[in-house]
């Protein structure tokens, strides 16, 4: 069978499963395994492909048919132009997380030796991405989950870049103070909704997703403590779920933080928010 014969079959056993993006997840799982590119695969009509290959690859379809996630599958995922490991013990990086960081790096330009909170690291895909685009930032990640901080610590030594890890739960007990920055993807999904999720997304870890009843227990707790953490003039950064910009402006300006900024993401949601300590 040729690359191509193969991909058109796997692709309609992942329609069949109800796999998102059947032909792109096809493709990718090939180019995983021979390293050639998935355009140039999906077109190959003569390459006979070594049966060890094709064993490999139904391995890793069969994966993929019980809905384990694409980037968990190939053990890595792309943020912000660099490759990040995952894997089940942290939540995958999101396009609308790097705009958020894109938006980080545009209010840090003319701040000189930023400090810099990650808080619910995951893979350390944010803090990470700061150090590397802003090497004069001092960036620490923080998690409550050890696993997550493994991971994230694994990503910053594969990636070069020297950031500091720490365990906490958000802020409590946290020693360290007189932040510039403070940003944040909090888990976000109410939890009534973390059992009706994509397939793919109940695969990944619910401490991630879940933002207790209302989506919202997270940001009341992060707020109150970002705001004595940070230094005055300090900035809050902060993911959110859809349809709650209104009740994290609330929270944010009860508590005392100012200049409220709101940002969409590339399907129009808003997505991101912005607040300073004055
Ligand atoms: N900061 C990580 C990310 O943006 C993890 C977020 C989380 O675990 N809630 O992907």
């Amino acid at each position: 069978m040729t690359c191509r014969d193969l991909i058109r079959r796997t692709a309609e056993q992942f329609s069949a499963a109800g796999v998102p993006d059947p032909v792109n997840d096809a493709a990718l799982l090939l180019s995983h395994l021979t390293g050639l590119s998935p355009l140039s695969l999906r077109l190959d009509e003569d390459t006979v492909l070594d049966y060890r290959v094709v064993d490999a690859y139904q391995v890793l379809v069969g994966q993929r048919i019980s809905r384990i996630p694409l980037q968990y599958i190939l053990g890595e995922a792309p943020f912000y132009g660099r490759l990040f490991r995952v894997d089940s013990r942290v939540l995958i990086p999101r396009p609308e997380t790097e705009l958020l960081c894109e938006w980080a790096l545009e209010v840090l330009r003319n701040d000189p030796l930023p400090r810099i909170l990650d808080l619910c690291c995951g893979s350390g895909c944010i803090g990470i991405t700061l150090k590397a685009e802003k090497p004069d930032a001092f960036v620490t990640c923080s998690d409550l989950s050890p696993d997550a901080l493994a991971l994230a610590a694994e990503n910053a030594e594969q990636l070069g870049v020297d950031v500091a890890f720490c365990q906490t739960d958000l802020l409590d007990g946290f020693a360290t103070s007189g932040f510039n920055l403070i940003i944040s993807n909090p888990p976000y999904i109410p939890s009534a909704d973390c059992n009706t999720l994509q397939e793919e997304v109940l695969r990944e870890p619910r401490l991630a997703l879940d933002g207790g009843p209302d989506g919202l227990s997270v940001y009341r707790r992060i707020i109150p403590d970002a705001f004595r953490s940070l230094v005055s003039g300090g900035v809050l950064m902060m993911e959110l779920g859809e349809g709650e910009d209104a009740d994290v402006e609330k929270l944010l300006l009860d508590h005392s933080f100012t200049s409220v900024e709101i940002r969409e993401d590339l399907s129009g949601i808003r997505r991101m928010i912005l607040a300073r300590k004055p």
